[in-house]
């Protein structure tokens, strides 16, 4: 199953300083297209070891968790 954790204009390629540069019109996390490009660097940290639920009785698939596996109960970790 593929599984989204939000494609909106703050984590797409075409984004630049605010404003959408295909449409060339400003844009928001409110907003999402149909030319939606995920960052090259979200689409590679985006699995269980990056999920803040990995190996913690929070985690949805405890069975199933590992290194390249990603469910839609994804979690960002808290950054300090
Ligand atoms: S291409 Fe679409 S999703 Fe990407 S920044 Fe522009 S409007 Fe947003
Ligand atoms: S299975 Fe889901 S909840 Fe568990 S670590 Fe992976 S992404 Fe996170």
């Amino acid at each position: 199953m593929s599984v989204r954790l939000s494609n909106n204009c703050t984590n797409c390629s075409n984004l630049s300083g605010g404003l959408c540069t295909l449409h060339e019109i400003s844009v928001s996390e409110r907003h999402t297209c149909d030319s939606f490009s995920m960052l090259p660097n979200l689409k590679n940290m985006l699995d269980c070891t990056s999920c803040s639920r990995y190996e913690s009785a929070n985690c949805a698939h405890p069975d199933k968790a590992s290194a390249g596996m990603l469910c839609a109960s994804w979690a960002p970790q808290a950054i300090a």
